[in-house]
């Protein structure tokens, strides 16, 4: 029985990727030990910060960082920190940001809800979003257009959620804001390159815990000393709402190292041998196509595709799915090409056991 069930809670099998209505990832023993450690002895929360922000800005190859709650509070105590430009009486103000630079350019095609609207997030902090362009065209004219006296700063999510033609840039947005001497920030979540856009240059760059490094839930702010000095000042304004506890805080600093030094050839090579057993035990059945797919996004991904013939399966993807969820344990895919007939199985959150149980439940469900 796992701790869900003690409540009367259905076991679930996350096939679907780092999915925050799924419970994120699992945390490794390691990372268990030290959240669990640290939970159990007091520390001084200011040198915890400075400490484990130090740890983060040294993987990131920044010159500061600001460990934080998740990276929604990230986006939230970014934008804050930069209206408030870390003045005590503005960040007492915030979020109510009346009499301050407060607006945040973002193209349109970047206003994406990934559980919630990220433009929710840049209001937490105080900010007023500016939407530029279309939602499949933005223009430098439109960014030029969009830049006044008003403007605090521009944000870029760098994300699979948003629209990935027809928009600006991240290299061409970073030059214009900077040229007007803005500060840039990255939305950079469930990316797995810590240091890219450190590198290239932007001003804070926002990630989650729990997604790529599977860390306790958790989220960092990492960039430039001078804005990450105003960003970490939140916590006595707005910031408080988003605490995060002293085990979040080190849970989050053992999973890095583990991610860190992370064998991702091994990692690749066990998450294939799932990928196959599964297309191997599905192979012949009735009404199904299965095949490996690679990530979208170009990351080194690999899952099972499944395409459902319905005439042939007796049922389409979707209800298959459905029929799928509602067992027990609850099976849950990549959601993403449902509609169009296709189910995909993302082998990382899952085990060996797990991809069985896969197999044998989609045969019993199709006769
Ligand atoms: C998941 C996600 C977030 C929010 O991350 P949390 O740590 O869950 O708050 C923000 N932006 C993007 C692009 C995301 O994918």
């Amino acid at each position: 029985m796992n701790v869900y069930e003690s409540i009367g809670l259905k076991k679930v099998i996350n096939a679907s990727g780092r999915m925050t209505a799924l419970g994120v990832s699992t945390i490794s023993d390691a990372v268990a030990e030290y959240a669990k450690a640290a939970a159990q002895s007091y520390v001084v929360i200011d040198d915890l910060f400075a400490a484990a922000g130090k740890i983060v800005a040294q993987y990131t190859t920044a010159e500061a960082a600001c460990v934080t709650s998740s990276a929604s509070a990230g986006i939230a105590m970014s934008v804050a920190g930069i209206i408030s430009e870390g003045d005590f009486t503005k960040i007492r103000q915030l979020p109510d940001s009346t009499g301050m630079k407060n607006q945040v350019i973002i193209q349109k095609g970047h206003v994406v809800n990934f559980g919630a609207p990220v433009t929710s997030m840049i209001r937490l902090g105080g900010g007023v979003p500016v939407e530029i362009g279309m939602a499949n065209e933005v223009t430098e004219a439109d960014l030029m257009g969009a830049i006044n006296d008003q403007t605090a700063a521009i944000i870029y999510i760098k994300s699979h959620h948003c629209i990935q033609k027809g928009m600006l840039p991240m290299e061409v947005m970073m030059e214009i804001a900077h040229q007007h001497q803005l500060p840039f920030i990255v939305d950079a979540a469930a990316e797995e390159d810590l240091q890219k856009y450190v590198q290239m240059g932007a001003d804070l760059v926002i990630y989650s815990g729990a997604k790529a490094l599977e860390a306790t839930t958790s989220g960092f702010v990492t960039g430039k000393e001078k804005y990450i000095n105003w960003v970490s000042k939140q916590y006595g304004g707005v910031g408080r709402a988003m605490k995060i506890g002293k085990e979040g805080i080190m849970g989050l600093v053992k999973a890095l190292e583990l991610y860190v030094n992370r064998d991702e050839e091994a990692l690749y090579q066990e998450n294939l041998k799932k990928v196959d057993y599964i297309i191997n035990g599905l192979q012949g059945v009735k009404g199904l196509k299965v095949e490996h797919s690679f990530d979208e996004a170009g990351r080194k991904i690999v899952r099972a595709r499944i395409t459902v013939n319905e005439a042939e399966a007796g049922m389409s993807a979707l209800a298959l799915d459905k029929k799928l969820k509602a067992g027990n344990p609850s099976i849950h895919c990549r959601k993403h090409l449902l509609a169009q007939g296709i189910i995909t199985y993302d082998p990382r959150p899952i085990t060996m056991n797990d991809a069985a149980i896969i197999v044998n439940r989609i045969k019993e469900v199709l006769g």
